[in-house]
C-alpha cells in the first residue's frame, strides 16, 4: 500500500447508454428487450446488401437532450462514420458511429469528492451510434461446440459518452457514474438498466508517479456490469499496474476483462487504435444538422436536473442537503414528494417523516421507496394529523407499523384505527380548565400579548385527551376561555 501513495491513477470512462426509443436507429424494427431471438430484424439491421439506413428523428432528439443535460455544446453539423471491424455479431462488417465530428462536445459533470468538495469532470464528447447483436455462448445443448447469434439488438440506438481523463481514484469513477446515471434518468431518454445492458461502462486506467505530467500507458477494462464492479476492477487494476512498474516491468496497452467472481482482471487482446478501424464518412447518410431552432425546441423538454432540484428543495422546504439527496434519488420520487409537501400544512414535517419513519421501515424490510405501502400523499396526510394535534407522535408510529404490516396506505389504516374523537364541549372544557390551571406562566405570556402560545395549550389539551379531542373544537374553546 505504501507504493500506492507514490503513484497517481488516471482514469477516463466511456459509457454507452441505450436510448429509450420504440424503434431502432436506422430502421423501423422494435427495440423491445427480451423478444424471441432474431424476431425484431429487417434487411437494414441484418446488413443485407442494398438496404439503406434512415435516421430515427426521436434518437437525435433524445441524444441532444442528454447532451444538454451533461452541459455539452451541440455541434450544429455532425457526421456519421463507418467503424470497420469484423465480429460475428456485426452483420454489416462495420458499425455506423460518429468519429471526428460528433453530435456534442465539451460537457461536464460536477461530482462530490471524498473530502466533501466539488470537482468538475470534463466530458470530451457524446456521439450517436448503433449497437451490435449478441453472441450467445451458453444455454444451448451444444453450447460446448457452437455459439448462437441474436440480432435483435443490432441497430439499437446508443449514445457513447466519453469523459476526459480527469478521474483520480476508483471512488471518483464510482461517483461520476452515479451522477451520470442520475442525470440521464432525469432526462427520461434511457432506463439505464444495467442488467439489460441499457448502460455499459468501459474504463481506461493508467498510473504515473505523482507529480509527473505525462500519462502512463493505459489499459482498458471492458463491459463491467455494475458500478460497484467498476470500482473493484479499477482498484485491482491500479494495484496490478503498480506492481508491474515496481518490479521494473512495463504496462502493455491492452483490453482487459474483469472477472467479478475472482475479483481480478485478465488480458483479453491488445487494444485497438483508431487507425485499426479505418473510419470514413458514412456514404449512405447525409450530415446530421441540428440547427439552433431545433435545439431550442428540444431544450424546452429539459427537466430541472437533480443538482438544481436539491438546492431548490433545501430552500423551499427547509430540509437538509442530505434529506434532499434521498428525496431526489429518482425524478418520480421527487415529483411525488413535492406534490405531497406542497399540499401539506408543514412541508418540513413531511420531509422529516419520510426520513425518520418511512425510510427506516423500508430499509428494515428491504423495500425500495417505490414499493412503499405508504404513499407520499399518505405521509403528507399523517403529517397534517400530527401537526393539528389529532394524533400523537406515538400514535403515528403505531399507525405506520400497522400500514407496513397490512401493506395498506396510511389513510386507509387511519380510517380504521383512528381514536374515538371527543367532540363534547363539556368534556373538552374541563380538560382546558385543568391545562390552564397547570400553566400559569404560559397564561401570563398569552395575556401579555404572545398569542402564538395558544399552540402550547392546544398541544397540552390534545395530550391530556390522548389525542382524542377534536382539535378544531379545542382551538375554538381555548380562544373563548383565554379571551
Ligand atoms: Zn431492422
Amino acid at each position: 500500500m505504501q507504493a500506492g501513495s507514490k503513484y497517481e491513477p488516471v482514469i477516463g470512462l466511456e459509457v454507452h447508454v441505450q436510448l429509450l426509443t420504440a424503434t431502432k436507429i436506422f430502421c423501423g424494427c422494435s427495440t423491445q428487450f427480451g423478444s424471441p431471438p432474431n424476431t425484431n430484424v429487417c434487411p437494414v439491421c441484418l446488413g443485407l446488401p442494398g438496404a439503406l439506413p434512415v435516421l430515427n428523428k426521436q434518437v437525435v432528439e433524445f441524444a441532444v437532450l442528454a447532451a444538454m443535460a451533461l452541459n455539452c455544446r451541440i455541434n450544429e453539423t455532425s457526421i456519421f462514420a463507418r467503424k470497420n471491424y469484423f465480429y460475428p455479431d456485426l452483420p454489416k462488417g462495420y458499425q455506423i458511429s460518429q468519429y471526428d465530428k460528433p453530435l456534442a462536445e465539451h460537457g461536464y459533470i460536477d461530482i462530490e469528492t471524498a473530502a466533501g468538495g466539488a470537482k468538475r469532470i470534463g466530458i470530451t464528447r457524446l456521439h450517436l451510434e448503433e449497437d451490435a447483436g449478441k453472441s450467445l455462448h451458453e444455454g444451448f445443448h451444444d453450447s460446448g461446440e457452437r455459439s448462437y447469434i441474436d440480432l435483435n439488438r443490432s441497430g439499437t440506438p446508443l449514445v457513447e459518452i466519453v469523459s476526459e481523463p480527469d478521474l483520480r481514484s476508483p471512488e471518483e469513477a464510482f461517483e461520476y457514474l452515479t451522477r451520470l446515471k442520475e442525470i440521464i434518468l432525469y432526462t427520461g431518454v434511457s432506463d439505464c438498466n444495467m442488467e439489460e445492458g441499457s448502460l455499459r461502462c468501459d474504463a481506461n486506467v493508467s498510473i504515473r508517479p505523482r507529480g509527473q505530467k505525462e500519462f502512463g500507458t493505459k489499459t482498458e477494462i471492458k463491459n463491467v456490469n455494475s458500478f460497484r464492479f467498476v470500482r473493484q476492477a479499477l482498484e485491482y487494476e491500479i494495484e496490478r499496474q503498480i506492481e508491474v512498474v515496481e518490479e521494473g516491468g512495463r504496462i502493455t496497452q491492452e483490453t482487459r476483462l474483469y472477472n467479478s467472481a475472482e475479483g481480478r482482471t485478465y488480458g483479453m487482446r491488445s487494444k485497438e487504435h483508431a487507425h485499426d478501424y479505418r473510419y470514413f464518412p458514412e456514404p449512405d447518410l447525409l450530415p446530421l444538422v441540428v440547427d439552433s431552432q431545433w435545439q431550442q425546441k428540444i431544450k424546452a423538454n429539459l427537466p430541472e436536473l437533480p443538482e438544481a432540484r436539491r438546492s431548490r428543495m433545501v430552500n423551499e422546504y427547509g430540509i437538509t442537503m442530505q434529506d434532499a439527496g434521498v428525496l431526489t434519488a429518482t425524478r418520480s420520487l421527487a415529483d411525488q414528494f413535492e406534490e405531497a409537501a406542497r399540499a401539506a400544512k408543514n412541508p418540513k414535517k413531511v420531509a422529516n417523516l419520510v426520513q425518520s419513519e418511512l425510510m427506516g421501515r423500508l430499509k428494515a424490510q428491504n423495500l425500495g421507496i417505490e414499493q412503499s405501502p405508504i404513499s407520499m400523499k399518505g405521509v403528507a396526510f399523517s403529517a397534517d394529523l400530527v401537526e393539528s394535534g389529532a394524533i400523537s407522535g406515538k400514535m403515528l408510529k403505531d399507525l405506520y407499523d400497522l400500514a407496513f404490516e397490512r401493506n395498506q396506505d396510511f389513510p386507509v389504516v387511519y380510517e380504521k384505527e383512528k381514536p374515538q374523537q371527543i367532540s363534547d364541549d363539556a368534556t373538552i372544557e374541563k380538560m382546558i380548565d385543568e391545562v390552564i390551571a397547570a400553566s400559569p406562566k404560559q397564561l401570563e405570556q398569552y395575556r401579555a400579548g404572545k398569542t402564538t402560545i395558544i399552540g402550547f395549550f392546544v398541544g397540552q389539551v390534545m395530550k391530556a385527551s390522548k389525542g382524542q379531542a377534536n382539535p378544531e373544537k379545542v382551538n375554538e374553546l381555548l380562544k373563548k376561555k383565554l379571551g
